[in-house]
């Protein structure tokens, strides 16, 4: 039998997942679990980094499995797909130590995403683990060996230190890790409600998969618009980035012909942001209905989340010991490389 390519992609538990991670994600990995091996982690260590204090640690415990129900919800299906916390496998720990000796602060310091997370989170005095956390990442893909990261364009940076690290390895140490390649969501990018440039659980401008009906309402119509056009028969350009409510039609609308047409009004001046807005709603009620109701049936068992959680740990976990030790042999940090150096006082 020819052997499954691997993918691994996760999540922080900082919240709910939302319609960013749909299409940046999500999507991919629906498409990859029948082909590949895939793993998804609930990555908590990486929720540590900003979220460091006991009652969000607490927090993150609950959004961990409200984002398995996500998973779930949305279609991953269990049986293909292996669902972890990433701190039931603390082996990826010392891997990502090993790692840390292959690269420099100044390359830490130089990660897109880490300045624009530390700019955007106001954060003032960044913590070790936040430096670190790019290299966790990286031994969190390469534990499992994995070759395909489905994952949104504001990790691209991440996945090229991570090919970094695994060519360095291999370069001083032996051939023993892929360079795994950054596979981005058709969406590259989903922009927030607010209509900042990404949509973000925790810059509180996200439409999560969860949201009821009422919550899903409120928020398209709080949606960011074109504010120059403060009357419908101004035309407008509803291709203009920032014109959000047009990207979220993009995305999910499966009335392609629909999207076609308020366009095409909106630049003649002859549609309101009102019906623009209300025909989003009607479009996401569609496509999150069905996702509604499987997590209302996964929600309703919260056994199965458990059982999930334990047998993804015990899937992972053997690998992980076995890269590790592969990594360490290579290294000469194991205890056959001590026993061969005693050999030589005799
Ligand atoms: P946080 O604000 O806590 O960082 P987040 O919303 O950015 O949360 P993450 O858990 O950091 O979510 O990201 C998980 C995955 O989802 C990553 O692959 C990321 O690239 C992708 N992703 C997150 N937000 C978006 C978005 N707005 N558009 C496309 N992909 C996204
Ligand atoms: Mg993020």
């Amino acid at each position: 039998m020819v052997k499954k390519k691997r993918v691994l992609t996760g999540d922080r538990p900082t919240g709910p997942l939302h319609l960013g991670h749909y299409v940046g994600t999500l999507a991919n990995r629906l498409r990859l679990q029948d082909e590949y091996e895939v793993f998804l982690v609930v990555a908590d260590y990486h929720a540590l980094t900003t979220k460091p204090e006991k009652a969000d640690i607490l927090a993150a415990r609950e959004y961990i499995r409200e984002i398995v129900l996500d998973y779930l919800a949305v279609g991953i299906d269990p049986e293909k797909t292996t669902i972890y916390v990433q701190s039931d496998v603390p082996e990826v720990c010392e891997l990502a130590l090993l790692f840390s000796m292959l690269v420099t602060l100044p390359r830490i310091e130089r990660i897109p995403t880490l300045k624009d997370m530390i700019r955007d989170q106001k954060i003032e005095n960044p913590s070790m683990g936040l430096m670190f956390y790019p290299i966790l990442q990286a031994a969190d893909i390469l534990h499992v060996k994995a070759e395909i990261v489905p994952v949104g364009k504001d990790q691209e940076s991440h996945i090229e230190l991570c090919r970094e690290i695994a060519r360095r390895f291999n370069g001083l140490y032996g051939e023993i890790f892929p360079e795994p390649e950054a596979l981005i969501g058709d969406v590259p990018t989903l922009p927030g409600i607010d209509g900042r440039a990404k949509m973000s659980k925790s810059l509180g401008n996200a439409i999560f998969l969860s949201d009821p009906p009422e919550e899903i309402a409120r928020k398209v119509m709080q949606m960011f618009t074109d504010p120059a056009r403060i009357r419908p028969d101004i035309p407008a350009d509803p291709d203009a980035p920032h014109n959000v409510v047009f990207r979220y039609h993009e995305a999910f609308n499966d009335d392609k012909g629909e999207v076609e047409e308020l366009k095409a009004r909106y630049r003649q001046g002859k549609v309101g942001d009102v019906e623009v807005k209300k025909r989003l709603i009607a479009a996401l009620e569609r496509f999150l209905t069905p996702i509604r109701e499987r997590r209302a049936y996964y929600a309703a068992r919260p056994h199965l989340v458990d059982e999930i959680l334990a047998a993804g740990a015990a899937k992972v976990r053997p690998i992980s010991q076995a890269t590790l030790a592969e990594a360490r042999e290579a290294m000469g940090l194991s205890a056959r490389h001590l026993a061969e150096v005693k050999t030589r006082f005799l």
